[in-house]
């Protein structure tokens, strides 16, 4: 597939969820993708894109900023509390916020910056032990938490587990961003975003299925 052919896909999804055209934002993951195949995305002119380790985006972004206009790189993996200030200089936003120490490190570095990257909670839908983010039943508590430190927190993110229909995932994400009123919903990769656009996904996450397989 081809950036193009993810872009065609994404209209048909939006248009068949009757979603306004352009309302889910394609998060074209370059992780692990050698620098000419995301120069050749860039070329293309998409602008939007994700990352999951702190130390190679700071290898491959500075540089990328410098030539194009207008990226913006959003951080998609686990994020140490000892990288939260790199993170912070680096990404325009952060989706993987998941604990109350971390949400306090950012609002400090954020009064000492003076800018804050858009942020996303992250929560383990599906309950995993290897996986990161907040349980579902202390999502409400953790945003609440969030925001009495002013923390700007525009939506939620989940990566469903491998072995389950993602929909039902999708559903309970969107569930818990209402009742917060929460309009953002980072969900969908590669295998499943058509099923994310159509539970209201905002910020889909895709990789392989635009840059081939990753090394
Ligand atoms: C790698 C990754 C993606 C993209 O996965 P693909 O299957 O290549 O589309 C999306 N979200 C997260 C959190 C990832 O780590």
């Amino acid at each position: 597939m081809s950036l193009q052919d993810i872009q065609d896909k994404f209209a048909k999804a939006e248009v068949g969820a009757a979603r306004t055209a352009g309302s889910a934002q394609l998060i074209a993951v370059s992780k692990l993708q050698p620098d000419e195949r995301v120069r050749a995305v860039l070329e293309q002119g998409h602008r939007v894109f994700g990352e999951n380790r702190v130390q190679e985006a700071a290898g491959k972004w500075p540089g990328f900023k410098e030539e194009f206009e207008n990226v913006s790189v959003h951080l998609i993996g686990p994020l140490q509390t000892n990288k939260a200030r790199q993170a912070m200089e680096l990404f325009d936003a952060i989706h993987t916020l998941d604990r109350p120490k971390l949400a306090k490190a950012i609002a400090r570095l954020a009064e000492e910056l003076g800018h804050c990257p858009d942020l996303f909670v992250q929560v383990n839908t599906g309950e995993e032990d290897q996986k990161v983010g907040v349980a579902p039943q202390e999502a409400d508590a953790f945003i609440a938490e969030c925001r009495d430190l002013d923390l700007p927190i525009i939506g939620l993110m989940c990566i469903p587990p491998v072995d389950e229909e993602p929909s039902l995932h999708f559903a309970l994400l969107a569930k818990i961003a209402a009742r917060n009123g929460l309009d953002g919903l980072s969900m969908g990769m590669s295998s499943d975003f058509e099923r994310a656009i159509a539970l209201g996904a905002t910020h889909v996450r895709v990789g392989s299925a635009i840059f081939g397989d990753r090394a």
